[in-house]
């Protein structure tokens, strides 16, 4: 007969005055006994993760390898210029925006009060989509999986069932967020696609008017079109960049930070017998170099390099044949560059900050080696060397595992427990992501998922970095090696 003392004493359920010994105390005894295993699993697990040695910082100028790259292989460098080189300050955020409120106003006839929206720095993250369609900003994964939290529609999050009443899935449909096109520029002119990504740094300040507007409008009950205010704000972004270059132009120490590694950088390539290029979108006034229009500099297969005459300040007609150390070459195509420097692939290592219009055709099409700045990683790092981040996320991982292990139970008691896990789990996660962006989380994660963004950066960049004189830190004929990572169906251990 079974016998359970501690139980039977509590025990409210007797026949004529003698406790049930049997049955029924047998199966609260074996409640209670796997509710206590599932507290002590949890318990012991706290224990452990309290007392493990917290991982050491990662150091803010690191270069970061996804694929080994050997520098003495590199002949050549190329840089793109706008948030590559030139790194700006967030006074040029503000700039572009008002530039570009100004111009709904004046040129789009946008109602005046839109002038006393006042940009929110902090409110968007690069690499979000925007739904043309149904008008919500939002980050996918990469999985193309939404991620609930970071759905907004002008400034008002959406609940977690307003978005699946939107969009009846939390998966998107691939031909939905990329058409047809493999160009990431030209998916909104040349495919059925209904998001545009917003992959560039322009395009922060672009995101933050076009929430505000679009707050407004909802505000204020006014109908509008998400497609058309999408179009509206994207051209008075765009058609303020002439008058941006302009500003920036006459107040340099304004806008740009001033960074007086760039020099030593660029010295020291050169005296390891480096060829050094740019090529920019901006025009020569203002970077004082090259203008290509990017990114068809890259993609088209048939389009004249053309001389610019400083003097004159007029591009001029006669046949390109060689290039020259310090002339100015507008347009042309990178399979011309190529036949007429004799640089081959591998030995082409080129800098960018845009995932796509910089580095995707690049690396796919010529196969040069890529390396992306990514001047976000500087506050992403910071925050993943706080002190209270990384006891969060290693906690996190722990209380996942422990979830994993014990989920199968089926007891109604063991269930509640389990509960309490998954509500801890949820706030843990919120907790982790609010810390990168209030509002939309790290630009490099969604949850445990790499996000959109940072899938096609891992695919498309061998090395990426902060700053690009983070690489003053590194010898000219230093050899990049990519960590090994483990993959679901290899074993957990140290030692990979
Ligand atoms: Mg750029």
């Amino acid at each position: 007969m079974f016998l359970c003392k501690k139980l039977c004493n509590k025990c409210l359920l007797k026949i004529n005055g003698n406790c049930l010994k049997g049955l029924f105390c047998r199966v609260l005894y074996s409640r209670h006994h796997s509710t206590r295993r599932l507290e002590e699993a949890y318990k012991l697990t706290k224990t452990k993760c309290q007392s493990k040695k917290l991982p050491r910082d990662v150091n803010p100028k690191a270069v970061f390898a996804c694929n080994e790259l050997d520098l003495k292989e590199v002949k050549v460098y190329g840089f793109d210029y706008d948030y590559t080189l030139a790194c700006y300050k967030p006074s040029l955020e503000h700039l572009l925006y008002n530039l570009g409120r100004q111009t709904l106003i004046e040129q789009y006839k946008y109602p005046a009060e839109i002038s006393k929206l006042e940009y929110k720095p902090n409110f968007a993250v690069r690499g979000l989509h925007y739904d043309i369609e149904k008008g919500v900003l939002l980050k996918l994964d990469s999985f193309l999986q939404i991620q609930f939290g970071t759905v907004y529609r002008g400034l008002t999050p959406l609940s977690n069932e307003e978005v699946l009443n939107l969009y009846k899935n939390r998966i998107i449909p691939i031909a939905y967020v990329e058409g047809h096109t493999k160009n990431a520029q030209l998916i909104l002119q040349e495919s059925q696609s209904k998001m545009v990504q917003l992959a560039d740094l322009f395009s922060v300040p672009e995101m933050g008017l076009l929430c505000n507007v679009a707050d407004y409008f909802e505000k204020n009950h006014i109908d509008y079109h998400p497609e058309i205010l999408f179009r509206d704000i994207q051209s008075s972004i765009k058609n303020s960049h002439p008058v941006m270059h302009q500003i920036v132009g006459q107040n340099v120490h304004d806008y740009i930070e001033s960074n007086d590694k760039t020099r030593p950088f660029f010295d020291k390539l050169v005296h390891a017998g480096k060829k050094l290029f740019l090529v920019t979108n901006s025009p020569y006034h203002f970077v004082n170099k090259v203008q290509a229009r990017k990114p068809r500099f890259f993609t088209d297969v048939s389009r004249p390099i053309r001389v610019f005459d400083e003097q004159s300040g007029t591009h001029i007609w006669d046949r390109v044949t060689k290039l020259e150390k310090g002339v100015i070459y507008y347009e042309g195509t990178v399979k011309q560059m190529q036949e007429l420097t004799g640089w081959r692939g591998h030995q082409v290592l080129y800098f960018g900050d845009h995932p796509y219009s910089d580095l995707a055709d690049v690396t796919l099409e010529h196969g040069w080696r890529t390396g992306a700045i990514i001047t976000e990683l500087t506050h992403e790092i910071a925050t993943l060397n706080d002190p209270e981040f990384k006891k969060n996320a290693n906690w996190l991982q722990m209380l996942t595992q422990l979830i994993e292990d014990h989920q199968d139970c089926e007891d109604p008691e063991e269930q509640k427990i389990l509960a309490k896990w998954m509500a801890e789990r949820d706030r843990l996660r919120n907790d982790i992501k609010y810390v990168f962006n209030k509002q939309f989380g790290s630009v490099f994660r969604t949850y445990h998922n790499p996000t959109y963004f940072s899938r096609r950066l891992f695919r498309f960049a061998d090395i990426y970095t902060s700053n690009l004189t983070n690489l003053l830190n590194y010898s000219v004929n230093h050899t990049f090696y990519p960590r090994r990572g483990v993959m679901p169906h290899e074993y957990i251990s140290y030692f990979v």
